[in-house]
């Protein structure tokens, strides 16, 4: 609750000049809508109650048009002002979510469906517009120009004053139950919008594995139950608003009809009041309860763009948790520790997905500084999970990894993942040229022939030349044109622009042609070179390659060594040696 005040808060507090704007210029349309009824009241009273000629209140006719005129322009600015509002707020909502999204850290970066946050990006930020371009400046008005009309009211004819406060209390107070049932039905809203756009991302996303396994239709029924939900609440909304208007309509018309009834038994009964006020205050009261209804349905709205403006908010407490602020010595220490091959310590590591599923302990790891180290195990030993927590993509539930000595959670995550490098079996090829899709990441200017020399390194050279516009070839989003081998090579050669001192592999499990392999494999050796590095072995020349195997059993670390000790003493690993020799793998 204290949140939800807070954004909206800092939006208004950044925007005082146009609430100022809106003040005022609330001010003078109230003076003005006092101001026409006043001159058409006259107007009336003289050509028809004291029957003077038309020529003879031309003038005031001529006022009375002027000051309508005034009255739409104010009306105007009043919009406008609004208008101007919504822009500048939801362009510093929007930019506040995307620095959000690119700035959390890694692991919560990694939570989460990227429809439902473009949803968040997109669609709730739009929403909230009409908090600041229709609620606020009606909000405004409300304050101002039915008080000043209830004075005059109170001034012209007291008893009508005493009707007006009488009724008009039901409008809030109509407003204030119905919005609060449309306050959760909108957030409903949100999370069935959400929850179709996530869904609808996805399955586009993977359209051609759904197809493949003949699921499309499936997944299209998926859609269709989300879609439906989603207007199924929309529907709720609605059924609240017009039930709403409605009954706002019936308590004005309600007031209307008693203020009438009074101002003519005054009239007519009583003849205790002239005709030009009777007739002034009957042009008043419309406006009055006029401005109260419009302030009803901008309650609405604004209660609307306040289910959204919640979930906006919630992104960002959701992201906020780790988003760079460790203080500046911690920082600095990264530099300290890195660029040198580091040494890793997983101390007692602990660690799940969620309570009751997969669990993973490591116990104690330690892995010198240039160190070569394979993780290896069965499928679903928990292998990626352990990688993934050296690379502190995941946080462990308990214990500490550690980085030369430090804990790795004191680290700046930005400088962290500078000197990192993760070569994933599947990595993300953006849409771009080769050179723009190497150069990422490289944190530096990058000329040409460095990144010639990176390609080189990383076996790419052949594949460059052969393309008409070598680096500069376009390359869609995801990597399409390129084979899984190439899209490795790629993202070797982002590894040899970085040079990190630390180097995490996931080795490709499957078969990339044997030319391909031996290009990773040398590249990957030069690499090493300068650096600790943790593989997820697959292939048995890598494990007998490396300084020291990580043996992962149902989450645990089941023994540690070098290949030819594990072999001899771990029963469970010369078997899985023995399958993975059979399997031809190696
Ligand atoms: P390996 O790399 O050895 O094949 P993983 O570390 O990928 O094994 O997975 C270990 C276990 O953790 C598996 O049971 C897998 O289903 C589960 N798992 C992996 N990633 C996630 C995730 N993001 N959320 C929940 N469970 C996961």
């Amino acid at each position: 609750m204290k949140k939800k005040t807070s954004l909206i808060a800092e939006q208004m507090s950044g925007q005082r000049k146009q609430l100022v704007m809106l003040t005022i210029l609330s001010l003078l349309l109230g003076i003005a809508i006092v101001s026409q009824a006043g001159l058409l009241a006259e107007a009336v009273q003289r050509v028809f109650v004291e029957k003077a000629s038309l020529s003879s209140v031309a003038l005031l006719l001529a006022l009375l048009l002027s000051v309508m005129a005034i009255r739409t322009l104010l009306s105007y600015g009043n919009g406008r002002v609004g208008l101007l509002m919504a822009a500048s707020a939801k362009a510093n909502m929007r930019s506040a979510v995307l620095q959000k999204l690119t700035r959390a850290s890694m692991p919560s970066t990694l939570q989460g469906q990227t429809g439902g946050k473009v949803s968040v990006a997109l669609d709730a930020v739009d929403e909230a517009d009409s908090y600041f371009s229709h609620y606020m400046p009606r909000m405004v008005e409300a304050a101002i120009i039915p008080v000043l009309i209830l004075i005059v009211t109170f001034i012209l004819h007291a008893n009508t004053g005493f009707i007006l406060l009488f009724t008009a209390p039901f409008i809030p107070l109509f407003m204030i139950l119905v919005g609060l049932q449309t306050k959760n039905k909108s957030e409903e809203k949100y999370a069935q919008l959400a929850e179709f756009s996530a869904t609808f991302l996805d399955s586009l996303q993977g359209l051609v594995t759904l197809k493949i396994f003949g699921q499309a239709r499936r997944q299209q029924q998926r859609i269709e139950r989300s879609s439906l939900g989603y207007r199924d609440a929309t529907m709720d909304i609605l059924k609240v608003a017009f039930t709403n208007t409605f009954m706002l309509e019936s308590i004005v018309m309600l007031s209307i009809g008693i203020v009438a009834l009074e101002l003519a038994i005054q009239l007519l009964v009583f003849k205790s009041m002239p005709f030009h006020t009777a007739f002034l205050v009957l042009l008043l009261v419309p406006e009055f309860f006029n401005l109260l209804k419009n302030t009803g349905t901008a309650f609405h709205s604004g209660r609307t763009s306040m289910g959204a403006v919640r979930k906006v908010e919630h992104m960002l407490a959701e992201t906020n948790d780790s988003s760079g602020t460790q203080p500046a010595e911690v920082q600095k220490s990264v530099a300290k520790l890195l660029p040198a091959p580091p040494s890793m310590e997983l101390n007692d590591i602990h660690f799940h997905y969620a309570p009751g599923s997969f669990e993973l302990k490591a116990g104690t790891i330690s892995i010198k500084p240039g160190e070569n180290v394979a993780i290896v195990g069965k499928s679903g030993s928990g292998k990626t999970t352990l990688l993934h927590l050296f690379a502190g993509l995941l946080k462990p539930v308990s214990g500490t990894v550690r980085v030369n000595g430090s804990p790795l959670g004191q680290l700046d995550e930005n400088a962290w993942f500078e000197q990192v490098s993760y070569i994933t079996q599947h990595p993300y090829i953006f849409a771009g040229t080769l050179a723009d899709n190497i150069t990422i990441g490289a944190g530096r200017n990058i000329t040409r022939d460095e990144i010639w020399q990176a390609a080189e390194d990383a076996g790419l050279a052949p594949l460059v030349a052969q393309l008409e516009q070598g680096l500069d070839t376009f390359v869609g989003e995801g990597g399409r044109g390129l084979s899984g081998g190439e899209k490795q090579r790629l993202a070797l050669a982002r590894a040899f622009l970085k040079r990190p001192a630390l180097i995490l592999f996931d080795e490709p499990t499957v078969g990339l042609d044997l030319q391909t392999e031996q290009i990773l494999q040398s590249s990957i050796t030069v690499l090493a070179n300068n650096a600790t590095m943790i593989t997820v072995a697959h292939r048995l020349y890598t494990i007998r390659q490396a300084d020291h195997i990580l043996f992962m059993d149902h989450g645990k670390l089941a023994a540690s060594g070098v290949h030819d000790e594990l072999l001899e003493c771990i029963p469970q690993y010369a078997e899985m040696v023995d399958i993975q020799r059979k399997g031809g793998s190696a």
